[in-house]
């Protein structure tokens, strides 16, 4: 009767008792089968797991407790995280390769940094010796003779249990049942002595954010104190480079908002463009116009040029009718003259002879001051007559070109054929 409600008594306790938030943290070597375990905890295939890079989280409820547990990244250059969840730690899972001899020595200095941090030295500890179910595994004893373990938990006053295990062997409810112990023996040992861990942890969370709160500050004052001495250093250089630059880039952060909204943007870049465009259209109308007054003056040139060869033209083709006519003139003469010659007749003679010298001083006359115009593709025509006046310089005379009178076909042209 006694013992009956003695135990109705620790039951009603422990239902009162409030639920308890547990952080635990996994660490060991790369490879060790970390996430395997966790997630065999978890109830997931252990089998199908990727090592893990930084960390993973998992959560659990174990009786009256939730569990978090921190799986964090066991490659030698990521170790250095572990220090920022050492603080709100209640207890540590360490997990051991046990087949893996030759990273015993690197997975007992990574133990002996573990315990001594000053935010793990006394909190309860649970090394899980893992992969048993392979050949040369190493069994209970002789880890803890590898890790020197008593020597090291004694040293940091950890509390300690060591678990030979697989990982692999199942998950959920067939877990491993080494493993299964270990965490209750684990949260057993923190409900044990749970006010005072968690006063602990408070105060190292509290002072952990402080330090963290402070490196923070640090941080920003060595960036602002960076970011000056940059600046200064630019503007040093700057103004060695010259003045101007330093003006040009004044210039620029006070007319130019670098955070305009992009509609005024694009309507200043078209206003601009308007502008190049308007210069170009002037400059074009300039050079069109100074193309104008050359080609003008080429033109006067040309015409200067084609109305003094048709001058010449003309001047040769009236050379030409006077001279055909001042031998007509010159025929009729001599042949007066010889008529004269044979009938004797001398007055006629003398005639013959004075128009021939007066016809001869005609011409000479005719010849140096009259110009007559003559076209110029007549030149063949041996009676030279008048035509009209040449067409202004630009006009083309129109010219016919006279198509030839086609033949009909005939018997020579198939002939032919
Ligand atoms: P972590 O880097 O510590 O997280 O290691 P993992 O959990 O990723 O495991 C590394 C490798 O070891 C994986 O291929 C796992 O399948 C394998 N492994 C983990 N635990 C065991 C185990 O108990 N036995 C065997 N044979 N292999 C395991």
């Amino acid at each position: 009767m006694y013992s009956l409600m003695a135990n109705c008594c620790n039951w009603v306790k422990r239902w009162r008792e409030p639920v308890r938030k547990v952080t635990l943290i996994m660490v060991g070597l790369d490879n060790a089968g970390k996430t395997a375990t966790v997630k065999g905890i978890q109830g997931e295939s252990p089998e199908d797991v990727a090592p893990t890079v930084g960390f993973s989280k998992i959560d659990l409820k174990q009786g009256r407790f939730e569990v978090t547990i921190f799986d964090l990244g066991g490659g030698k250059r990521i170790r250095g995280i572990w220090k920022n969840y050492y603080a709100e730690s209640y207890g540590v899972i360490f997990v051991v390769d046990s087949s893996d001899l030759d990273r015993m020595e690197e997975t007992k200095e990574t133990m002996s940094e573990l315990l001594k941090h000053p935010k793990i030295s006394g909190k309860p500890v649970l090394v899980l010796a893992n992969k048993q179910d392979k050949e040369g595994a190493l069994a209970e004893a002789d880890v803890i003779e590898c890790l020197s373990l008593e020597k090291l938990v004694n040293e940091h006053k950890c509390l300690c249990q060591i678990e030979p295990c697989s990982a692999i062997m199942g998950c959920g409810k067939k877990i491993d049942k080494s493993i299964k112990k270990g965490l209750l023996w684990l949260l057993h040992i923190i409900a044990k002595d749970f006010d005072a861990l968690h006063e602990r942890i408070q105060k190292d969370t509290t002072e952990q954010k402080a330090s963290e709160e402070q490196e923070k500050q640090e941080r920003a004052e060595r960036v602002k104190k960076i970011r000056g001495e940059r600046e200064r250093k630019e503007r040093e250089e700057a103004e060695c480079e010259g003045r101007m630059l330093s003006d040009e880039i004044d210039s620029e952060i006070v007319t130019g908002n670098p955070f305009q909204p992009i509609s005024t943007v694009i309507a200043e870049n078209e206003k601009k463009v308007e502008k190049e465009k308007k210069r170009q259209r002037e400059e074009n109308e300039k050079d069109a116009i100074a193309l104008n007054l050359k080609t003008d003056q080429e033109q006067t040139e040309t015409q200067s040029t084609i109305s003094q060869q048709s001058n010449d033209c003309r001047l040769l083709e009236s050379y030409k009718a006077a001279l055909t006519q001042r031998l007509e003139h010159e025929d009729e003469n001599d042949q007066q003259i010889f008529e004269s010659l044979d009938s004797g007749d001398n007055a006629a003679l003398n005639t013959g002879l004075e128009n021939n010298k007066k016809k001869s001083k005609k011409l000479k006359l005719k010849r140096s001051h009259r110009v007559e115009p003559v076209n110029t593709e007549d030149q063949v025509s041996p009676n030279p007559t008048p035509v009209a006046p040449l067409a202004p310089v630009g006009w083309e005379t129109p010219k016919i070109n006279r198509i030839r009178k086609l033949e009909p076909l005939g018997e020579t042209h198939r002939n032919g054929v």
